[in-house]
């Protein structure tokens, strides 16, 4: 009933001769019926990418946006400018940029808002750290998290988010949650959308796994009865990683 959702997050990696190439290598490779593909690439690289794989099926996302759409904001890119391009998709409240760019529940709940004011699609991203963890608050904080950054959205644009759940002490080191800790996880923030709207609507909204994702364990998890997809950093950044990932994901 949910379709998959494989989104590669480049973070700041590649330039757009690279960029070039990776999509002549996995345009003809990286769709696979029943499997949504998204690649998020840095700013500069999203007006050749989404020209690269147009009509290929493949989604462009962003990686951030700002949550006005335009205005004295030096150095900001807004929903307008990215709508323009192409692009589908926008990753909203990374761990990343919570964590060294300052985003706030409060600046995610604004950013979600200006994607669907222009049109774009937030994969929303929620997760606890590794003290979190141990103190044993990953729920609480998941849920913080998400009732944070849908406050305010109707159901009809609730329904069209895409979670991602991201245990943060799994990002980037290797160390991959427990197919079965991440489902209790996803299959938890799902009772809060739950809550927050219905049954039904938390029924159709995506949530993916990310934290170490590769070719190896992608089937894994999306084997699991409350995971929808993946958001991958690292394994997403070789073409045929990322086409393994795709194909492991149908
Ligand atoms: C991410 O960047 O969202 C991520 C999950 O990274 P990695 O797959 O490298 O852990």
């Amino acid at each position: 009933m949910r379709t998959p959702i494989i989104a590669g997050n480049w973070k700041m990696f590649k330039t757009v001769s690279e960029t070039l190439a990776f999509a002549e290598a996995v345009k003809g490779s990286a769709v696979v019926e029943g499997v949504e593909t998204v690649i998020c690439a840095p700013f500069t690289n999203l007006p050749a990418l989404t020209e690269a794989v147009k009509g290929t099926g493949i989604k462009v996302g962003a990686q951030n946006l700002h949550f006005e759409d335009n205005g004295a904001f030096t150095g900001e890119i807004s929903g307008v400018m990215l709508k323009e391009l192409g692009v589908d998709y926008v990753i909203i409240g990374h761990s990343e940029r919570r964590q060294y760019f300052g985003e706030t529940d409060e600046i995610v709940n604004k950013k979600v808002v200006a994607a669907f004011r222009n049109d774009l699609t937030p994969i929303v991203c929620v997760g606890e750290k590794l003290e979190e963890r141990e103190a044993e608050q990953t729920k609480e904080v998941c849920k913080v998290q998400t009732e944070g950054a849908f406050q305010g959205l109707s159901k009809e644009d609730a329904a069209k988010v895409v979670v991602a759940y991201e245990p943060i002490w799994a990002i980037g080191t290797g160390k991959s949650s427990t197919s079965a800790d991440a489902n209790e996880v996803t299959a938890y923030i799902r009772t809060v959308l739950a809550d927050l709207y219905d049954q039904a609507t938390a029924d159709v909204i995506r949530i993916q796994y990310g934290g170490s994702v590769k070719p190896e364990n992608v089937t894994e998890y999306l084997g699991q009865s409350d995971i929808d997809g993946a958001l991958v950093g690292g394994a997403s950044l070789q073409p045929d990683s990322f086409v393994a990932l795709v194909e492991g994901a149908k």
